[in-house]
C-alpha cells in the first residue's frame, strides 16, 4: 500500500485552505468537459477521511449545472475553485491539484478524462470506489 503524506492547499487569496492525505507522487485527471475545460482543472480524487477543511467555509460558493450532483465550491473572494464535490465521486472531493502548496508533490502523473461524454465513462452514475484510493 502506497504511504500517505500530508499535502495543503487552498486558494488564492488564503482564505478557503484545506489538507489532504495522499500519496507523494499523486494521479491526477485532466477533464475535458465543459466546466473543467474552462478552468483548466487537475482532478485528485480523495475520499472524505482524507480531506479537512482547515478554513474559508464562511467564503465558499456554490455552482450547479445540469445534472446538479457536483457541487462546484469557489472562493467568493477571489474565485478560484480549489477543491468541490464531484458528481463521480459525491461522498468525496475533488481537489484542484493546482491549488496544492509547493513542496510536497513529488511527482504528478496527469491522465486525460473524456468528461464530455461524462455517462459512457461512468455507466453506473458514479466513480468505482476503488478511485477513492488514489
Ligand atoms: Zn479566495
Amino acid at each position: 500500500m502506497t504511504a500517505m503524506i500530508r499535502h495543503a492547499g487552498g486558494c488564492h487569496c488564503g482564505r478557503v485552505r484545506f489538507e489532504i492525505m495522499a500519496p507523494a507522487i499523486i494521479e491526477v485527471e485532466d477533464c475535458n468537459c465543459s466546466i473543467c475545460a474552462k478552468s483548466g482543472y487537475l482532478h485528485l480524487i480523495v475520499p472524505q477521511s482524507r480531506f479537512r477543511l482547515l478554513s474559508g467555509s464562511d467564503c465558499l460558493t456554490s455552482y450547479q449545472f445540469n445534472s446538479g450532483t457536483a457541487r462546484h465550491l469557489f472562493c467568493s473572494v477571489c474565485g478560484v475553485k480549489s477543491f468541490y464535490v464531484p458528481r463521480s465521486h459525491p461522498d468525496g472531493y475533488s481537489v484542484n491539484a493546482r491549488c496544492l502548496d509547493e513542496g510536497t508533490v513529488a511527482d504528478m502523473r496527469v491522465a486525460p478524462f473524456d468528461g464530455r461524454n461524462w455517462e459512457q465513462q461512468f455507466p453506473q452514475g458514479r466513480g468505482r470506489a476503488n478511485q477513492e484510493q488514489r
